[in-house]
C-alpha cells in the first residue's frame, strides 16, 4: 500500500487533494476500451430497440442481456475463475453509466449485475459461485434480488417470510411474499431473505423454477415500462439447505452491504442517463426554431443547459471520486481465499456515507435534468413520441428504490456519528478544535493559486457543518 487510505466521511474534516481524487481523465487503456465498447453496445444494440423494450416484447431485454454477457459486460464484478472479467470498480462505474441510457434496460441490467449477482460473488461459498456465476456472467441466467415485502419496505428486517427446516433436513420450506421485484418474470436465480424459526434473518439463493415458487403478473408502473416488476410468492417452496447464502442469521450483512454497492451504481446510472438527456436537449434546442431563431439562442434556455451541465459534472465527479476511493481500498486488501467477498463488502461499507450521498444527489439531480429536458422540448416533451417523456417518468423511481432518499438521508448522520464515537474519524476533535479557533477568529490568507477562493469557501462550509452538527449532538445526542 503506497499511500494512506482515506476514511469514509473524512472529507468533512480534512482538505482534499487533487492527486487523491480519481477522475475520468485518469482512465487507463482498459477503462478506455471498456468505455468505448459499452457505448457502442448501447447505441448499436439497446437504443434501436427502445420501442420493443417499452412494449415489453417478449425476450427483448433477456436477449440484450445475453448479448451484453457475450461481450463481457455482465461479468465485470465476477472473478475470472467463474467466467467473469474481474474488472475494477472504475470499470463497473463506466459500464453502468454507459448502459443506462434506456431506463428499463438499465434497471434490468442493474438488478442482474448488481443486487442480483453480487450477493453470490461476495457472500457465496465455492460451490455456490461455481454453480451460479458462470451462467450469470454469460447472461444464460438472469438474477433478481427479492428483499421488499408488502409490509416490509424501508423496514426490511421486519420481514414476514418464514423458513423452516424440512423433516428430512435437506430443505428449507419458505412461505411468504416479496413485492416489486425487478427481473422477477425472467429470473432464473432469486436472492431472497426469510427468517428461519421466526427469528434468524437469512439470505437464500432460490432457483426460479423451484417447487412452490410462483411469480405474479407484472405491476402496472408509472415508468420503466419495459422492465419486469412482479411479486414473488413462496408457498411451501423447497429450497435446498446448501442454498443458504452466507451464515444463518446474518442475512442483514448480505442485504445491506449489497445495497451500498447498489446505491453507488444507481448513482452511475443517473449520471449516464443525465448526460444522455442533456445531449438530446441540446440537439433539440439547436434545431427547434421560435421567433425566427433556434431556441438555444434564448438566455433562459442556455441557463437550463448550464444548470443541467453543472449537475452532470458534479455527478460524474463525485461518482468517480467515490469509485477511486473504493478501488484504492480494495486493492490494498489481500483478496485470496474464502473470506475475500466479505472483505470486499466490508471495504465498501467503509464508504457507506459516500454511497448514500451519491444515491441521493444523483437521483435528485437526474430528476431535475429530466424535468428541464421536458421543458426544453415544450409540448413535444409531453408527447410519448419524443424521448423526454420517458426519461421523466423513468427517473422518478430512483428516489424510491435501493433505499428511499429519506432512508439514505438517515444513514448519513447515523453512520457518521457511529464512526465518530468509535474513533474511526476525528469528527469530535475537529468540532472541539473549531470551537477553540472561533474564540480567536482569523481571516485566512489566500494564495494566488487557481481555485484558492473556492477551496476556502469549501473549508468554511465544512466548518459550518461541524458547528451545526456539533451543536446538534450536544443538544439532542
Ligand atoms: C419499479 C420498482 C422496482 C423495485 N425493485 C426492487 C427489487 O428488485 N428488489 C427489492 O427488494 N425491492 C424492489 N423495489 C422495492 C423498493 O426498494 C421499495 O419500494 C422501497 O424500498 C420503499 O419501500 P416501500 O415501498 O415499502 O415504502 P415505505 O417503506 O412504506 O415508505 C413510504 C414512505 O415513508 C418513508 N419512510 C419510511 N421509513 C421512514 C423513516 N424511518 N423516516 C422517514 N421516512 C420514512 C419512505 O422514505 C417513503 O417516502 C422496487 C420498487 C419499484 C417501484
Amino acid at each position: 500500500m503506497s499511500k494512506e487510505l482515506i476514511k469514509g466521511g473524512a472529507f468533512l474534516i480534512s482538505q482534499s487533494h487533487a492527486e487523491d481524487v480519481f477522475t475520468p481523465e485518469d482512465f487507463d487503456q482498459t477503462h478506455k476500451m471498456i468505455d468505448s465498447m459499452s457505448r457502442d453496445f448501447v447505441h448499436d444494440k439497446v437504443l434501436p430497440k427502445t420501442d420493443e423494450i417499452e412494449a415489453m416484447e417478449e425476450g427483448v431485454i433477456v436477449n440484450l442481456l445475453k448479448e451484453a454477457g457475450e461481450l463481457g459486460l455482465l461479468g465485470v464484478d465476477i472473478p475470472e475463475k467463474y467466467g467473469g472479467e474481474e474488472g475494477d470498480k472504475i470499470s463497473t462505474l463506466i459500464v453502468t453509466e454507459n448502459l443506462s441510457l434506456n431506463g428499463s434496460f438499465a434497471t434490468a441490467f442493474g438488478a442482474h449485475t448488481g443486487i442480483g449477482t453480487l450477493p453470490i460473488v461476495l457472500f457465496g461459498n465455492e460451490e455456490q459461485k461455481a454453480k451460479y456465476l458462470p451462467g450469470l456472467a454469460s447472461g444464460e441466467k438472469i438474477a433478481a434480488y427479492a428483499l421488499t415485502e408488502p409490509e416490509a419496505g424501508s423496514d426490511a428486517l421486519n420481514c414476514k417470510t418464514r423458513a423452516m427446516l424440512s423433516d428430512c433436513g435437506n430443505y428449507y420450506i419458505l412461505n411468504g411474499a416479496k413485492q416489486y421485484i425487478t427481473n422477477a418474470s425472467w429470473a432464473h436465480v432469486i436472492v431472497t431473505y426469510a427468517k428461519i424459526d421466526n427469528e434468524k434473518f437469512t439470505a437464500f439463493i432460490v432457483d426460479g423454477d423451484s417447487p412452490g415458487v410462483s411469480i405474479d403478473p407484472e405491476e402496472k408502473k408509472m415508468g420503466l415500462k419495459g422492465s419486469s416488476t412482479c411479486s414473488v410468492i413462496f408457498e411451501d417452496a423447497k429450497i435446498p439447505v446448501e442454498n443458504v447464502l452466507w451464515e444463518i442469521g446474518k442475512g442483514h450483512q448480505v442485504a445491506f452491504n449489497i445495497l451500498n454497492i447498489g446505491r453507488f451504481k444507481l448513482g452511475a446510472g443517473c449520471a449516464g442517463a443525465g448526460k444522455y438527456v442533456l445531449a438530446n436537449a441540446v440537439d433539440y434546442a439547436l434545431q427547434r426554431h421560435q421567433f425566427n431563431m433556434p431556441i438555444a439562442k434564448f438566455g433562459l434556455i442556455k441557463g437550463k443547459v448550464a444548470d443541467m451541465a453543472i449537475l452532470n459534472y458534479v455527478m460524474e465527479s463525485m461518482l468517480y471520486r467515490t469509485g477511486g476511493l473504493i478501488e484504492e481500498l480494495l486493492s490494498s486488501l489481500d483478496l485470496e481465499g474464502e473470506g475475500a467477498g466479505k472483505k470486499i463488502a466490508d471495504g465498501i461499507q467503509e464508504y457507506a456515507i459516500e454511497c448514500s450521498i451519491n444515491k441521493i444527489f444523483c437521483s435528485e439531480a437526474f430528476d431535475f435534468i429530466a424535468d428541464e429536458g421536458v421543458q426544453i422540448y415544450g409540448g413535444y416533451g409531453y408527447s410519448m413520441e419524443y424521448p423526454m417523456e420517458r426519461a421523466y417518468r423513468d427517473s422518478r423511481i430512483n428516489r424510491i428504490f435501493e433505499g428511499t432518499n429519506e432512508i439514505n438521508r438517515l444513514i448519513i448522520p447515523a453512520t457518521l456519528m457511529r464512526k465518530a464515537m468509535k474513533g474511526e474519524i476525528a469528527l469530535i476533535q475537529a468540532a472541539q478544535k473549531l470551537q477553540e479557533d472561533l474564540m480567536m477568529p482569523m481571516m485566512p490568507e489566500l494564495s494566488d493559486e487557481a481555485l484558492a477562493e473556492q477551496e476556502n469557501l469549501i473549508e468554511n462550509m465544512k466548518k459550518v457543518f461541524l458547528m451545526v452538527s456539533g451543536t446538534a449532538v450536544q443538544k439532542f445526542g
